[in-house]
């Protein structure tokens, strides 16, 4: 079809089952025009993120997804037409784009991005999961010199910065990851101190042995029995920044919960604080300076999976569920 637009369709959602290519649909329909106060944004990458499973559960910082709607996600686009005096044809925006080639969206709250080499850096150390990085970390963790921190899903988007970012303050760094190989990566590249291997088990005894002292501050990824064990071995008067549960999001309910509720928190005076990135938007633009800073001085490297085509858009974020993933993936649209 001339003009067609490639669409994801979230064709049923799962019912407690894990995520698979059956719960998907590619279709294709006409490719929109906007109309007043629009714009029609053409996908380029499209952002992969553990959350887009969590969307499937129920209503959270969004609505909940719905089976028949085109998938839901962010994406780095380009703009093709403009209804609104702020855009104008070629200027790249971070939008809702959902799982598709195009999209029509409302023009008002889109903000043109700034030019960038490699353009998948919007997405990826200046999207969402180095701004998430940042501000859990610092904000809602308050890492001091000499403290250990320690944070899960070491490995992936948001954690492979978080520890990095750590480092730069002075902290002793204890990674949480799935495998010998991303441990490895962890302390080779990244300059982490230790690496848990939370697939091996006796993860309380892991924590003894490389966190010896306690933990101080924990960023949490996970949820579930990394998190148990984080309770445990937590400092008095330490800190968790709650950042998600990627362990809780694909799957079956748990059978239980982390013990060590209220038991340990309240003994150990713990603080625990949930945050949303979007919750710190006023102080973006500071956190983007750090981040630029840190990263042309090198005391940051970048990891981008980058995987191609629309099509391969479920298995990409099965996939990522599975921790096939090393650092920010997404999907190159086109
Ligand atoms: P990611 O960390 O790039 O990828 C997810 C990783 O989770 C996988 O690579 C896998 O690595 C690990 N994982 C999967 N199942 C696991 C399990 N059962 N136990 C332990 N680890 C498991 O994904 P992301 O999108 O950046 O998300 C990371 C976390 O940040 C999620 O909890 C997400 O909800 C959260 N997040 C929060 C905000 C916010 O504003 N609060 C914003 C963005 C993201 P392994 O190989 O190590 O298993």
């Amino acid at each position: 079809m001339a003009d067609a637009n490639r669409q994801m369709v979230l064709e049923r959602l799962p019912q407690g089952d894990k995520l698979g290519p059956q719960h998907f649909r590619l279709t294709e329909s006409a490719r929109p025009t906007a109309g007043e106060g629009e714009v029609l944004l053409r996908t380029r990458y499209i952002s992969l993120d553990a959350a887009n499973r969590a969307w499937m559960q129920g209503a959270t910082y969004r609505s909940a997804l719905e089976s028949g709607q085109v998938m839901a996600g962010g994406a780095l686009a380009e703009v093709v037409e403009s209804n609104v005096g702020h855009l104008e044809p070629g200027d790249t925006v971070f939008a809702d784009t959902g799982w598709q080639d195009y999209a029509v969206l409302p023009g008002k709250r889109l903000e043109k991005l700034p030019a960038m080499e490699p353009v998948t850096h919007l997405l990826s150390i200046y999207g969402v999961a180095g701004l998430t990085a940042y501000f859990g970390l610092l904000e809602c963790g308050q890492p001091k010199a000499g403290e250990t921190v320690v944070v899960s899903a070491a490995a992936g988007s948001v954690g492979s910065i978080v520890g990095q970012i750590a480092k730069l303050r002075g902290c002793r760094v204890v990674g949480v990851a799935g495998g010998a190989e991303k441990g490895r990566w962890l302390v080779d590249e990244l300059g982490f101190d230790a690496v848990i291997d939370y697939k091996a088990g006796g993860l309380r005894q892991q924590f003894k042995e490389h966190a010896p002292e306690g933990i101080d501050v924990y960023f949490d990824n996970t949820g579930g029995e990394i998190f148990e064990a984080c309770l445990f071995a937590m400092k008095t008067f330490g800190r968790i920044a709650c950042c998600g549960a990627v362990s809780q999001y694909d799957g079956a309910a748990p059978p239980h919960g982390p013990r060590g509720i209220p038991g340990l928190i309240v003994t150990k005076r713990l603080t625990l604080r949930g945050f949303v990135v979007m919750d710190f938007d006023a102080q973006r633009e500071a956190a983007l300076k750090d981040l630029q800073a840190w990263v042309a001085s090198g005391q940051i490297k970048v990891q981008e999976d980058i995987i191609d085509g629309l099509e391969n858009t479920p298995a990409a974020l099965i996939g990522l569920l599975a921790g096939e993933n090393r650092g920010k993936r997404m999907v190159k649209v086109r």
